[in-house]
This record gives structure tokens, C-alpha cells and sequence, in this order.
């Protein structure tokens, strides 16, 4: 049953407090109470409950727009009984943070994902690592969330233009649940992965699953006319060459790693040919599951070699 506020028809989903009233009018009457006495405080209550429950704006934001200091923004918030979120535990409760601990189909393919397409980076404040998830395409972030089992909202900014200098759209996540960051690191996530990146000791019947993830981080497949090409292209040699080393080993032939000079970084490229591809399509694809598949490689595939039986 859900309780209504006895002072309003508010349909929002804001506590309702034991006297039957809803949080907008609870803090209203707190506000009143206090104008009575003569205090007028600097923000009001629908005001903090549009920007910070509603909205969700954090504490420092609303300072900063309301020309006020945040511990002035949190002892109002006091004053209106306006419940205050627990950072810690919004992440923990919105994030499986126990994904990496144990390996399976899905957290390898993320894995892989994370490996070519995140980016882990240190927040000098708090002296904490975080990772962002970047991609052109929302459907691989909404993937990542569907596995991370995660609630955060995925970011967006529009394609800018700066003095000619033109930056496509992105959509991101961002991702700073320290258990989630030292499973990572463990595994061998670094903040310099484009050169020094290792490929991560995991089982063994994962590894297709982790290289799906690292092809639709950074890989490539492109169909044109009858001649279907695969590539990556990884800065750190080490992992590239490992990743040559285990196609190899799975039947695909053996190739030359191209150092990428078209980029402003080192970086390195294989690719393999329409025969090598379809072996890579079975070994990749065979077993994927609904959220570990790039659709826009995999519906190349699928035009050429046709579905997996
Ligand atoms: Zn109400």
C-alpha cells in the first residue's frame, strides 16, 4: 500500500513521514516554523528538494550554484530535515561489486571491454582511482551497466566544435567503487595501458570471451563487397602479442603485428582475411551470450558466414 501525504496530492516518491506528511510538505512546515521566528535561511526547501532528491545534484554543486559554502548547503538540509544520501552506500547498493572476483562468460567479456576501451585515471583529491567507460555507441554502455548489474546513468556529450577542432559525440560511464577498481588493478588494469598493459592471467575457456570484449572495445570488422577484414589495434605490444598467440593457438594463422603509424600514439594492428575471420567469428561468437556481443561486428559477420549452428 502506498501512503499518501494528508497535506497535498503529491504523486512524487518522497518519504512520508509519521505525521502523514509528505518531505515537501514536512521541510515546508520546518521552513515556516523557522520564518515565525524570524529566521529566513538562504535556500529554500523546494528548492533543496527539486536539486537534491529530485534532481539528485550533488552537495558541492548546489553550493557552487547557490554562491555557498557545502557544509552551509548541509547543515540547511538539517534544518529541513532533508534526509542526506550516503555516498558509500549509493555505490555499493548500485553496482555488483564482486563482479571481478570470480570470473565467468559475462565479467571476462567486460573484462576485455574494460582492458581496451576503459580509462582509469586518479583523482589527486581523494588520492583514489576511478575508471571511465567511453563509446560511440549507448548500446555496448548499456551492456556494461546490464553486466555490472549497475544503476549509474550513462553520460552523454553532443559532438562540440572548438575553433575547428571537432569532437564527436561519446556516451560514458563512470565507475569509482574501489572494490571494482582493486579487482581491476589485481588483474592487471593499469593508468598507462596503451604501452604497458599485460593480458591478464584467466582461465583458459574464458579467454574468447575476454577477446570478444576486447574487439568490441577496440576492434574492427568491416564487410565490403565479398571480403569480410578483422583487426585490432592495441598500444601495448605485449598484449597484442598475446592476443596473436592464443588465435594462433586456436587455429587461425599465424600474423605479422603492424606497428600503426596513422595514429598519434604507438599503437598495433592485426588483421585477419575472410578465411581467418570466419574462424575468429566461431571462436568468438560461438558461445556469446545477450549482453557480450558488439551487434555491429556481429551483424557483419552474420551477413557473410550466416548464423553459428
Ligand atoms: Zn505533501
Amino acid at each position: 500500500m502506498k501512503r499518501k501525504c494528508s497535506a497535498c496530492d503529491n504523486k512524487e516518491n518522497l518519504t512520508i513521514y509519521p505525521n502523514k506528511l509528505c518531505q515537501r510538505c514536512f521541510s515546508k512546515k520546518k521552513e515556516d516554523e523557522l520564518l515565525i521566528k524570524g529566521i529566513k535561511l538562504p535556500i529554500s526547501s523546494k528548492h533543496l528538494i527539486d536539486n537534491y532528491l529530485v534532481r539528485e545534484k550533488p552537495i558541492r554543486l548546489i553550493a557552487l550554484e547557490n554562491n555557498l559554502k557545502p557544509h552551509k548547503i548541509s547543515s540547511i538540509l538539517d534544518y529541513y530535515l532533508i534526509p542526506k544520501r550516503n555516498f558509500a552506500d549509493i555505490n555499493k547498493k548500485s553496482i555488483n561489486e564482486n563482479i571481478f572476483q570470480d570470473l565467468n562468460t559475462e565479467s571476462a567479456y567486460l573484462l576485455g571491454y574494460i582492458f581496451t576501451d576503459g580509462h582509469l585515471a586518479l583523482n589527486k583529491k581523494k588520492n583514489q582511482f576511478f575508471l571511465h567507460i567511453y563509446s560511440k555507441y549507448k548500446y555496448q554502455l548499456e551492456n556494461v551497466k546490464e553486466i555490472f548489474k549497475s544503476n549509474s546513468k550513462i553520460q552523454y556529450r553532443r559532438q562540440t566544435n572548438y575553433g575547428g577542432i571537432v569532437q564527436g559525440e561519446i556516451y560514458w560511464i563512470y565507475i569509482e567503487n574501489q572494490k571494482i577498481i582493486k579487482s581491476l588493478l589485481g588483474l592487471g588494469m593499469t593508468t598507462n595501458k596503451n604501452t604497458s598493459i599485460k593480458f591478464p592471467e584467466i582461465p583458459e575457456h574464458l579467454k574468447n570471451h575476454f577477446l570478444r570484449g576486447c574487439w568490441a572495445g577496440s576492434g574492427c570488422v568491416s564487410l565490403y563487397k565479398n571480403t569480410i577484414l578483422s583487426q585490432i589495434t592495441i598500444g601495448s605490444i605485449d598484449f597484442i602479442e598475446e592476443i596473436e598467440r592464443y588465435l594462433n593457438l586456436n587455429g587461425l594463422k599465424k600474423r605479422n603485428i603492424y606497428s600503426n603509424k596513422n595514429s598519434k600514439k604507438d599503437s598495433y594492428v592485426i588483421r585477419y582475411a575472410t578465411k581467418d575471420s570466419e574462424k575468429l567469428y566461431k571462436l568468438l561468437y560461438g558461445n556469446k551470450t545477450q549482453h557480450t556481443t558488439c551487434k555491429r561486428h556481429e551483424k557483419k559477420y552474420v551477413e557473410k558466414f550466416g548464423p553459428i549452428k
